[in-house]
């Protein structure tokens, strides 16, 4: 046994994540070949075609580095979002992003102030840098500004808002995020992390961060290109803010952290507008369907403006999640942010929703539970 001083302490007293099953995974442990997996709020229209291509003649250059200042991918983020390539950090997916945000803002006994439940790596990544995550109980299934408020003192470095709040799926509002602004001091640095940002906007209600950022510098926009432009599986993300904040975090990250076929698939992707346009039309689609479900049920269910739903199936989540597994459907059970009998339901192809949703009548109707 090593003794406990071979560790940093703050590593010794965090958890590790729980990780949602991987399809090839199920599909040998269950021996089942149909598996739609509704868990990780991933793109089921898949890549865009363009990315795909790009990486393709990318891959005959894998053996060169990537170019560490990330300058094409982060010129044309620029351009679209009319900022400096300055204001700009690219990462190993968001991810790496909020971890870089951690590593950059907090010394040990530093307080972070976030939502809870919210997005895990928040509250990990502060921990890890021997920082304090204030987590303040969603009221009213939303971020709780007002207790945000009283929280903060001398030791507040960072306010993280999941926006819209990843397991809830639904958004603060423009009048909601005012009051936040107008109540904090300007030294805080305010995380609002967009995963989900193209989803979101079709809300007229959603704030306009960048618009934010202009006027108040301490501010962090998160985005990636895991959900909506589905390279998950490649791994960018960025975030946007001042240039000081960048200088700093810039500093601190792995000079190939964006490798050669993450910046070349992201540089496709924000040209394929109509990738994505079908994406998040699909996506209210099928949430639609899922709506109509719960609604026809009585089944009580947060009303999102992302990719996934948090519905409350009243049953305990570890059972329906086994069941549903079985049946070749696999979500997100609401046990791992201690909601019991919720689930996390990311939106498929109608043809997916349709199944977990046969699925799960079969499973909330079934006289054995
Ligand atoms: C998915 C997600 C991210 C980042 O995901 P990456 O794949 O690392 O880019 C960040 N925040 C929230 C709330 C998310 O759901």
């Amino acid at each position: 046994m090593n003794d406990n001083n071979l560790f940093r302490k703050e590593v010794l007293t965090l958890k590790r994540y729980v990780p949602g099953k991987p399809i090839e995974e199920v599909k040998k442990e269950l021996g089942l070949e149909d598996i739609v997996k509704l868990a990780s709020n991933e793109n089921p229209l898949g890549p865009s075609k363009k990315a795909v291509e790009a990486i393709k003649l990318e891959a005959e250059k894998i053996n060169i580095y990537p170019d560490p200042g990330v300058g094409t991918l982060r010129e044309k983020l620029a351009q679209k979002y009319d900022l400096s390539p300055e204001q700009i950090v690219v990462g190993n997916g968001g991810e790496e992003i909020i971890k870089l945000i951690a590593q950059t803002f907090i010394n040990a006994g530093d307080e972070a102030i976030m939502a809870s439940p919210s997005f895990g790596l928040y509250a990990t990544s502060v921990s890890h840098m021997g920082g304090i995550p204030i987590q303040i109980p969603l009221k009213n299934y939303k971020h709780d500004f007002e207790s945000f408020i009283e929280k903060i003192n001398e030791k507040t470095k960072l306010i993280f808002v999941c926006n819209p709040n990843n397991p809830t799926g639904n958004i603060m509002t423009e009048e909601e995020m005012d009051y936040l602004f107008n109540n904090i001091p300007d030294n805080v640095v305010v995380v609002l992390d967009e995963a989900y940002y193209e989803y979101a906007i079709k809300n007229p209600r959603y704030p306009d961060s960048l618009k934010i950022l202009k006027e108040r510098p301490n501010t962090i926009i998160l985005r990636t290109f895991s959900k909506v432009a589905g390279l998950a599986g490649v791994r960018t993300g960025y975030c946007l803010t001042s240039e000081e904040i960048v200088n700093e975090m810039t500093k601190v990250k792995g000079v190939f952290n964006a490798n050669r076929l993450a910046q070349i698939a992201a540089i496709a992707a924000l040209d394929d507008e109509e990738h994505i346009e079908k994406t998040v039309e699909l996506n209210y689609q099928s949430m639609k369907v899922m709506e109509k479900y719960f609604e026809d049920n009585n089944l009580e269910y947060i009303k999102s403006n992302s990719n996934f739903v948090f519905v409350d199936v009243n049953m305990d989540s570890r059972v329906v999640f086994q069941k549903l597994l079985e049946q070749g459907v696999i979500i997100r059970p609401g046990y791992l942010w201690n909601w019991d009998n919720w689930l996390r339901v990311s939106t498929g192809t109608i043809k997916q929703t349709e199944k977990f949703i046969e699925k799960l009548d079969l499973i909330l109707n079934s006289t054995d539970s």
